[in-house]
């Protein structure tokens, strides 16, 4: 199932709103409609409900910009970028890879929280241009729109700087620490530990203010130190994966013996035949040995089941031209990484343009099981 709809393309990263976000964007415009209604009933409901959606729609462009903020200093670092999805707690830049350095680690991390303080701080500087002094009220609807921008922003500037992955201070420590002990690993783990008390203790101290009559409030802030927790525990995972695979490249897990299908064998045949009672999950399709393409499940699916018989292989199959591939020197992590990217399950092995076997996440998987296994 999709989780997100695609919203269009800025600067050649493409923008993605999660389902959730749609919720948080419709409580936080009601939310904005009691406040400002609160705050100056006079000013009628047309212009409440105005300010209410306008904020609102500002408060997401804010948003954007901070996840834009670190996407191009990425780039900037010849880290490539490919969307931006917003969620109920924020936005996360898909960022593909890890940064190489602590310094562009850092610099990826801070822009953010720099880039939603610059922006809250021009927020009040217009408002103060309307004529708002600080700890005022509000006197025009324009004013006040802009007031609680400031604070909106000011405050993602400061909740974004918990050092705690995934928030942009979780990274901005890791960078540090890893400036310090000269090692991402034993960084990202010691990050990720204090990330996970840092997150107890917002469990801890929410639940303790809802039981002294906080509200919702306090079950925010524990469900806030909940998603911290769970984020930080799998980071950890993470660099648990990345030392699993340390020094292990594509050539010692990929499988030499591929199943090969026939361009010109009908999808009913592939199923019934290969897929169910073989069990292959991948198929070279060849001809006269020559190599042609990949055919899988997924490609199958495609598909409406009545037409399998009809269909061939040919139909379905992803040439040759258009895969992904992967090298026998590159590492489990790079493969991993490449798979991610192109959204498959698996990548021919090529080797001086020559195919020398597959890797896919199931043999990558197996691996992993076989040194739990073997408590390695
Ligand atoms: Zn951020």
């Amino acid at each position: 199932m999709r989780t997100h709809i695609k919203f269009g393309k800025i600067l050649g990263i493409e923008i993605g709103i999660h389902y959730s976000w749609l919720i948080i964007a419709v409580l936080i415009t009601l939310s904005l409609g009691g406040y400002f209604g609160q705050s100056h009933p006079e000013w009628g409901d047309g212009v409440i409900w105005a300010m209410a959606v306008g904020s609102a729609v500002m408060f997401f462009a804010a948003i954007v910009i901070h996840e834009m903020s670190h996407a191009l200093v990425a780039r900037a670092y010849d880290i490539p970028v490919k969307s931006i999805t917003l969620f109920a707690l924020g936005g996360v830049a898909q960022i593909e890879k890890d940064a190489e350095t602590a310094k562009t680690e850092f610099w990826i991390g801070i822009v953010g929280p720099i880039t939603s303080a610059v922006i809250g701080g021009l927020c009040l500087a217009a408002a103060y241009l309307l004529g708002w002094t600080f700890g005022a009220d509000t006197s025009t609807p324009l004013m006040a729109v802009f007031v609680w921008l400031g604070y909106i922003n000011i405050a993602l500037a400061v909740f974004n700087m918990v050092p705690g992955f995934p928030m942009d201070g979780g990274r901005v420590m890791r960078a540090a620490i890893w400036a310090f002990v000269k090692d991402r690993e034993r960084a990202t783990k010691a990050a990720s530990l204090i990330g996970q008390t840092i997150a107890f203790g917002f469990i801890i101290f929410g639940i303790i203010a809802f039981f002294r009559g906080s509200g919702i409030g306090g079950l925010w802030i524990a469900f806030i130190g909940w998603f911290l927790l769970t984020s930080a525990r799998a980071s950890y995972a993470q660099s648990e994966m990345t030392q699993a695979f340390a020094g292990l490249k594509v050539r010692d897990l990929m499988t030499t013996e591929c199943a090969r299908v026939d361009p010109r064998t009908n999808l009913q045949s592939l199923v019934d035949d290969n897929i169910l009672k073989a069990g292959g999950r991948c198929f070279l399709v060849e001809e006269n040995g020559e190599l042609l393409g990949l055919v899988t499940p997924a490609d199958v699916r495609s598909v409406e089941r009545t037409m399998w018989p009809m269909k061939t292989v040919d139909d379905v199959m992803r040439p040759f031209e258009k895969l992904h591939t992967a090298s026998p020197e590159a590492t489990i992590v790079e493969a991993l990484e490449t798979m991610g990217r192109a959204d498959v399950n698996q990548l021919p092995v090529l080797e001086g343009g020559r195919l020398v076997g597959m890797i896919s996440r199931d043999r990558i998987l197996n691996y992993l099981v076989a040194r739990k296994e073997l408590d390695m």
